[in-house]
């Protein structure tokens, strides 16, 4: 979902010096059982590219701080998603449940053919153990800020917080004064989550960081107005207009100038959060030898890859690829690891490392215990889209350099060797159809396990506040 605001009202709202934060405060646990545990921090970058760590942009390096806490880092390389957009793929970093087995999507309140704007969307029920509730049981100081609209209160995302405070859409330099007054004030141990979203659509370009790589690309007259002050209409027309919601665009397609500016932007956001990250690991320094750090990303991004702009609207691996870093500066090891991992993963090795008894009922693995390697163990994902009815479902494995995409809308197939072929561009799906019935095997056999899993799971939703209803309204889904 795209909230975030444009360059122009950010820049207004730093002059009047507001931002927009709420927050929830709970009691605080008993401590007596976390003394001498380890701080846990997570962070999560919104729609983050795994390829941007090491990229360059101009010769220079586009994240110089995160690419030097990877290589001290255990890094996996070959990380999944549990989902292509936010809500589901991170009810499944909170719970350790893939996205069909906890169910938590945009709605089930209301059908496609509703011709107004939905009153509820799928929430996080307060009844599934997740990250939070874990560790505020087990007498951690529990601390969320977040700036993801989806992921608020009212959809469950701050249960087990003793303190969750949204800052919805804000930029970096906003979020990151708030992180270092939470750390300041946490009660160790603790946990913070902190999810930044600045690499999210619409993508800004703010000074400082609009000059790490030189000077900004110039555009052409015809789309400079457009993509400097209407990015966010270009780019929810495109989306629209991709997935086949209007017959045509209300803009001519980007010259090639036009998209390698929105690029460079991107690569400026990822700047701007390295400078963010910069910032929060000189804070936690002192602390770094009683402190876990976990950075991943929801899922990343499409810049044109296949075709399209954004995200969760396909699956390929610029989408479902995403960095995922444990980093403890004696406990973990400091090494690049190409084993097969998904988000999922996250919350066992984080319990794990803790020494926390693992719960039966997830779906991932503790990395710390599980054998390494390649080919060990199939990677699932999904994109079901954010809105019921949503034009595009697709459900994905892969095995080894296999990756299967089928297409659930088409009922067509999309079989890729990712050593040969990484961009997945060439289509073996009839070419090898033993080896294309032999990932469906394996993807049905999961899709059971799930279906199953989701039926003995409770549900709940959460009422949409005014804003996520017209956001739901601007992408056009509900004039179909
Ligand atoms: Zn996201």
């Amino acid at each position: 979902m795209r909230i975030k605001m444009t360059c122009s009202a950010f820049l207004t709202m730093m002059t009047l010096g507001l931002a927009l934060v709420s927050s929830s405060s709970r009691a605080l646990p008993d401590t007596a059982r976390a003394a001498g545990k380890p701080n846990v921090v997570l962070i999560v970058i919104d729609a983050f590219r795994a390829d941007r760590i090491f990229a360059s942009n101009h010769g220079k390096p586009v994240m110089p701080v995160l690419a030097a806490f990877a290589k001290d880092s255990w890094q996996f390389t070959d990380a999944m998603t549990a989902e292509a957009w936010t809500k589901p793929a991170m009810a499944s970093i909170y719970t350790s449940l893939h996205a069909d087995a906890h169910g938590v999507q945009f709605g089930t309140q209301y059908s496609s053919d509703d011709k107004n704007a939905p009153e509820h969307a799928d929430a996080l029920p307060a009844s599934i153990p997740n990250i939070a509730t874990i560790l505020q049981g087990a007498g951690y100081d529990t601390i969320g800020v977040q700036t993801n609209p989806h992921l608020q209160a009212r959809f469950g995302f701050a249960n087990g917080f003793n303190r969750y405070t949204v800052m919805k859409a804000s930029p970096g330099i906003l979020v990151t004064p708030a992180v270092l007054g939470e750390i300041k004030k946490a009660r160790a141990p603790f946990f913070l989550y902190v999810h930044y979203f600045d690499p999210h659509t619409p993508y800004l370009a703010l000074p400082p960081y609009n000059s790490a790589f030189g000077d900004m690309p110039v555009l052409p007259p015809a789309e400079k107005v457009l993509l400097e002050q209407h990015q966010e209409e270009y780019y929810l027309d495109f989306s629209r207009f991709c997935l086949g919601l209007t017959a045509t665009s209300k803009f001519p397609p980007l010259s090639d100038q036009g998209r390698d500016y929105l690029r460079h932007c991107y690569d400026v956001e990822c700047r701007l959060v390295d400078d963010q990250l910069r910032q929060m690991f000189a804070a936690l320094a002192p602390l770094a030898e009683n402190t876990l750090i976990v950075l991943t990303a929801d899922h990343g991004e499409e810049l044109w890859d296949h075709g399209e702009l954004g995200h969760e609207k396909t699956a390929y691996e610029e989408l479902l690829h995403v960095p995922l870093l444990f980093h403890h500066p004696s406990r973990l090891p400091k090494k690049a690891d190409a084993t097969p991992v998904e988000t999922v993963d996250i919350l066992p090795t984080i319990a794990g490392f803790l020494g926390l008894p693992p719960d039966p009922g997830w779906q991932g693995v503790n990395r710390m215990q599980a054998p390494s390697g390649s080919a060990l163990r199939p990677q699932f994902s999904q994109c079901k889209g954010a809105f019921p009815g949503f034009p595009r479902d697709f459900d994905v494995v892969k095995s080894g350099s296999d990756k299967l995409i089928v297409d659930r809308k088409k009922n067509t197939d999309l079989l890729f060797d990712l050593g040969q072929d990484p961009r997945e561009t060439r289509n073996l799906a009839t070419a090898k159809p033993e080896k294309t019935a032999e990932l469906h095997k394996l993807l049905e056999t999961h899709s059971a396990q799930m279906k199953s899993r989701l039926q003995s799971l409770p549900h709940e939703s959460g009422a949409l506040d005014e804003e996520t209803k017209q956001s739901v309204k601007a992408l056009g889904y509900l004039a179909k």
